[in-house]
């Protein structure tokens, strides 16, 4: 099984998560994209985050309907804050899996802050989505260059010394974030199509986010 895993704080789900998702299956061949909702994300302000509850039932609400999609509560039942490397090492455990972590370029070049951030590629291939605002280019020149000597120039990838390969997708994200929707929302705007309609009447019965 080629498994895509999305991590991330869904904060809430929107469009561009879900149709990075569905595009990634397709170009890379992956069998199923695993959606996994983070616990007190290490580097963001607590504040603004609604409660892992609401976040994983979000998520779950996103993703019903598509069969490749599947939503993962690991890191939200594991103790203490959720960090990436202990969810890949988890999935790694399994040699019928075939990793692929899914993330977009803002989030290649935020690498270096992330715990043990030069494991997770001996764990992992990975996946870079572009992102409005990064491409897979400006992130890499930015990584530092210890991690980059670790990588071989293959043909249209990049080759750890792992062999788990770094692969710049020619998917391209939607410019959807969920600050943006945050921020709609506590200024009581639409954020109709911006996520699924399940989502957003979850956000308003619950008075998510301000509103
Ligand atoms: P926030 O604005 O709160 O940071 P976000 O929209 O970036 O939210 P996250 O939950 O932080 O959403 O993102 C999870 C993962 O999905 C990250 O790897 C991020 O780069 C990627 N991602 C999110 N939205 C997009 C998008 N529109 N295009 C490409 N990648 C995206
Ligand atoms: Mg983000």
């Amino acid at each position: 099984m080629k498994i895509g895993i999305l991590g991330g704080t869904f904060n809430p789900p929107h469009m561009g998560h879900l149709r990075l998702a569905e595009e990634a299956v397709f170009a890379h061949g992956l069998d199923r994209a695993v959606f996994i909702p983070a616990s007190v994300p290490p580097h963001k302000d607590t504040k603004e985050i609604a409660g892992s509850r609401h976040r994983l039932e979000m998520t779950r609400r996103a993703c019903r309907g598509n069969p490749c999609f599947e939503v993962s509560d690991v890191e939200l039942t594991l103790e203490g804050t959720s960090y990436t490397v202990k969810t890949l090492q988890l999935f790694a455990k399994d040699p019928d899996n075939e990793i692929f972590f899914i993330l977009g370029a803002d989030s290649l070049r935020e690498i270096p802050t992330w715990r043990d951030y030069e494991e997770l590629f001996s764990l992992s291939s990975f996946i870079v989505v572009n992102r409005p605002g990064t491409d897979f280019e400006t992130a890499w020149a930015e990584l530092p260059s210890s991690l980059r000597l670790r990588f071989r120039q293959g043909d249209g990838f990049l080759a750890h010394s792992s062999s788990h390969l770094l692969i710049p997708s020619p998917v391209k994200g939607l410019d959807i974030s969920s600050t943006r929707i945050r921020s709609l929302l506590r200024q009581g705007l639409s954020i109709r199509y911006l996520v699924p309609e399940s989502v957003r009447t979850y956000i308003l019965e619950n008075h998510l986010y301000g509103c």
